[in-house]
């Protein structure tokens, strides 16, 4: 910001906060849909909600181009380790988000063939319940995400 002393067209600001801000403006999702949840996410990504205006415009093919993995779905355990490979392969700084019941706790889904949660597999920095999500409640997750990033709540 604009410091009092400073000549008109100095700026300051500290380096951090520069990075969390251009993080948070140029997220890119590597594409993770898993079952009726990842309806939703799409339709996040379309028209009507419209994720390009929070610098979320692709849904990346490759998880070297992608910071963000939505997990949008039941996860079974044949899946986990295919989940798991995909993050690492993600650069960092990265980051993960749960959509709904079944990718958080196994939901309905109380059975030998599910993860009963994600975070049994990867890190999870948010989770967005419902079943499913609606858009709006996956958008909240996200500028959450952005909150926390910024504020430094999660570090990386
Ligand atoms: S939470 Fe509901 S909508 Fe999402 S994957 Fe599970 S059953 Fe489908």
């Amino acid at each position: 910001m604009a410091h009092p002393t400073n000549p008109p067209g100095f700026l300051l600001a500290n380096l951090d906060k520069v990075r969390h801000w251009a993080q948070t403006r140029s997220m890119f999702t590597v594409t993770f849909g898993l079952a009726c949840c990842a309806i939703e996410m799409m339709a996040t990504g379309a028209g009507h909600y419209d994720l390009a205006r929070f610098g979320m415009e692709v849904f990346r093919a490759s998880p070297r181009q992608a910071d963000l993995m939505i997990v949008a779905g039941r996860v079974s355990q044949k899946m986990a380790p295919v989940l798991r490979q995909v993050y690492d392969q993600m650069p960092e700084p990265k980051w993960v988000i749960s959509m709904g019941a079944c990718a958080s706790t196994g939901g309905m889904f109380n059975n030998y063939a599910l993860v009963q949660g994600v975070d049994q597999i990867v890190p999870v920095d948010i989770y967005v319940p419902g079943c499913p999500p609606g858009p709006q409640s996956l958008m909240h997750g996200i500028l959450t995400l952005h909150d926390k990033i910024m504020s430094g709540e999660i570090a990386h």
